[in-house]
C-alpha cells in the first residue's frame, strides 16, 4: 500500500505503518503502536487497538476504504474442523465474500501452518479437490498473514513453520507471497528457514522466485519443495494436466537454476498414489531422474477424494519406495499423514461445505 492510500493495514511493516499514521495526521509512534497490536496482540479490528486516540479510531470507522469492512484486514472464521490428533483446519471468509482453508497441524514442539495462496487453484492436479473448482481469485498479502494469525489465536500457541502448500499455486501469486514470507519474517519474528513453499512448477518461474528472493528478502533461506508426483512426463501430466506446458526435463533444469543461484537444495514431493506410481518402478525411475541432484524426497500417502477412484497407497508399497530410493542414495523422508478425520486433504473442507459464502451462512 502506497503512503496515505487505502487498503487493509495488515501486512504492513513497522516503517509503513509510521508512515500511514503520518499521513493521517498522528505522529509516528502510533505507528509503532498499531504494529505491536496487530503483530503481538493479534488486533482484530482498530476499534479493539484501545491504545489508540478513541476520537481518531471513530474518525478513522467513518472513513473506511470502500469495500472494506475494517482497516485491520482480518478474516472472519466460518468453520473448524479439529482431528482427534489436534490438527485444525479453519474455513476463513474474506472481505469480498470467497472462502478458503487454513490448517494448523500440531506436533511436539511444533506447530506448522499450512497457508493458502489462492482462492481454489487453476492447476487442476487430478488427486487435489482444490483443482476441481477452479481459480476464483489470489490472495493479497493481508489474507495470506492473516491465516498464521488465525491459526495463532485459535490454538492458543505461536506458530514455529509455514507451509505453503494449502489451496493455489504459489509462484501464480509470487509477489504477495514473498511479500507476505517477509511479513512473516520481520513481523512476527520468523525465520525464513522455517517457511516452506511448495510448486507444482510453471514455466520460467523458479530463475525468476530465486533473484526476487534475494532482492526483496535479501537471501533465499525458505525450502523450495517442488511436488514431482512421477518419474517421467507421460505419468506426470496425467497427474498434473498443467505439466504438458512444462516437460520434465526443462521443470528440473530450473531447479538446477535455482539451487546454482540460491545455494539452497531442493525438496521434491511425491504423492504416493495406490497402483498408480507407487510401484518399485516407480521408485527406480526416480532415483535414476534425481541421480546427483542436491535434493530431498518427501513421500506422502494420498489422502482420498471423493470425486476420483484414487486409493491410498498401501503401507508396505510405501515402506518398499523409500527403501528403494535410499538403497540409491536418495535422501527420502515419509510424512506422516495427520488429521485424517479432519477433511486433511487440500481442498476437501472448502468442498464439503461448499466454496461461497452462500454456502456457508448457516456455519457463521
Ligand atoms: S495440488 Fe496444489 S497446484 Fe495442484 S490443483 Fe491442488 S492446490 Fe493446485
Amino acid at each position: 500500500m502506497s503512503e496515505g492510500a487505502p487498503g487493509p493495514l495488515l501486512g504492513l511493516g513497522k516503517t509503513e505503518l509510521e508512515q500511514w499514521a503520518v499521513a493521517q495526521g498522528q505522529p509516528a509512534f502510533r505507528g509503532r503502536q498499531l504494529h505491536d497490536w496487530l503483530y503481538s496482540k493479534g488486533a482484530r479490528s482498530l476499534a479493539a487497538v484501545t491504545v489508540l486516540p478513541s476520537a481518531w479510531r471513530q474518525q478513522l470507522a467513518a472513513n473506511l476504504p470502500p469495500g472494506q469492512p475494517d482497516w485491520v484486514g482480518r478474516s472472519r472464521e466460518l468453520h473448524r474442523s479439529v482431528a482427534a490428533d489436534g490438527t485444525t483446519k479453519l474455513l476463513l471468509a474474506t472481505a469480498d465474500g470467497l472462502s478458503l482453508e487454513t490448517v494448523g497441524i500440531p506436533a511436539r514442539d511444533r506447530l506448522t501452518v499450512c497457508v493458502s495462496s489462492q482462492v481454489g487453484c487453476p492447476m487442476a492436479c487430478r488427486f487435489c479437490a482444490t483443482g476441481k473448482g477452479g481459480l476464483q481469485r489470489s490472495l493479497a498479502v493481508h489474507e495470506i498473514v492473516d491465516q498464521v494469525l488465525s491459526v495463532q489465536e485459535v490454538m492458543d500457541a505461536r506458530p514455529s513453520h509455514v507451509v505453503f502448500m494449502g489451496m493455489g499455486e504459489p509462484l501464480l501469486n509470487i509477489d504477495a507471497v514473498l511479500s507476505a514470507m517477509a511479513c512473516l519474517c520481520t513481523d512476527l519474528g520468523m525465520a525464513q528457514r522455517q517457511i516452506t513453499l511448495s510448486t507444482v512448477g510453471v514455466p520460467k518461474t523458479l530463475p525468476q522466485l530465486a533473484q526476487l528472493a534475494l532482492e526483496r528478502l535479501g537471501r533465499a533461506q525458505f525450502t523450495l519443495a517442488v511436488s514431482l508426483h512421477a518419474p517421467d512426463q507421460r505419468l506426470r501430466e496425467e497427474l498434473i494436466p498443467t505439466a504438458h506446458a512444462y516437460p520434465l526435463e526443462a521443470l528440473l533444469e530450473d531447479c538446477r537454476e535455482y539451487v546454482a543461484i540460491t545455494g539452497r537444495r531442493v525438496s521434491f514431493e511425491y504423492i504416493l498414489l495406490g497402483g498408480v506410481n507407487d510401484q518399485p518402478r516407480h521408485a527406480e525411475a526416480l532415483a535414476r531422474l534425481l541421480r546427483g541432484f542436491q535434493s530431498h524426497v518427501n513421500l506422502i500417502a494420498y489422502n482420498p477424494i471423493a470425486e476420483e477412484s484414487f486409493q491410498r497407497p498401501s503401507p508396505a508399497a510405501v515402506d518398499g519406495f523409500r527403501r528403494i530410493l535410499e538403497d540409491r542414495h536418495v535422501a527420502v523422508s515419509v510424512r506422516a499423514s495427520r488429521g485424517l478425520d479432519a477433511d486433511a486433504a487440500c481442498g476437501q473442507l472448502r468442498r464439503r461445505l461448499g466454496g461461497s459464502l452462500a454456502g456457508d451462512l448457516e456455519l457463521a
